[in-house]
């Protein structure tokens, strides 16, 4: 759904509530107007960042800036990888068709940095890797669909830390990451293949949230 920022700042609530929601009791928010319907949408900032990313909505002629869930830099402090976490949601029909149209959205509005590396997880278990995300390529390199990569990591989880389900996805994937470049186990072919496994083995600086543009 497209949608205009009316630029109309209030306290209100917000009518989307995801779980990174700042505005479910009355507190900041703005106004957006759907298009062509012309409905208003009362939503504060962290929810309007998630519909975009998320691929419900986008904003005409509008870059909102943003952060990236996990940003991996090498050791001369340039960024390789930038990994993105959502959910798959019931609207959409395959998960793939959301994941393009994340990483669309990402790419055309949210200015996200183009890094050698683009991963995207879709929740559960929907992994798509971008290898060249230098250019903006629609289809991913690698569309891989595997529930049991991150399971174990979801179930060590540290819950009294995570929260909700985001930090907790995030929390996962950290682990998970670490444990594709240092891991003695056999790796599934795709992140050997890819050249993740040897990006992570040689990316020595810990995995920090980035701010994008
Ligand atoms: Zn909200």
């Amino acid at each position: 759904m497209n949608i205009e920022p009316s630029g109309v700042v209030f306290t209100g609530t917000c009518e989307i509530q995801t779980d990174r929601c700042k505005a479910k009791e009355p507190a900041a928010v703005s106004a957006v107007w759907t298009s062509p319907a012309r409905r208003q949408v009362d939503v504060c900032t962290p929810c309007l960042e998630e519909q975009v990313r998320l691929g419900e909505w986008e904003i005409r002629h509008a870059r909102i800036s943003r952060r990236s869930d996990i940003a991996v830099y090498s050791p001369d402090h340039q960024l390789q990888l930038v990994v993105e976490i959502a959910e798959k949601l019931a609207t959409h029909a395959t998960p793939q068709q959301q994941a393009l149209r994340i990483y669309h959205n990402l790419c055309t509005h949210a200015g996200i940095p183009r890094t050698p590396y683009f991963l995207l997880y879709l929740h559960p278990g929907h992994f798509y890797l971008w290898t060249n995300a230098r250019a903006y390529v629609p289809e991913p390199t690698y569309a891989i669909d595997d529930e049991s990569m991150l399971k174990p990591y979801l179930h060590n989880a540290p819950s009294s830390f995570e929260s909700n389900l985001s930090d907790r996805l995030k929390g996962a994937l950290e682990r998970w990451l670490e444990d594709v470049a240092h891991t003695r186990q056999a790796l599934p072919d795709w992140l050997v293949e890819s050249g993740l496994r040897d990006l992570l083995k040689n990316c020595s600086t810990p995995m920090q949230t980035a701010l994008a543009a």
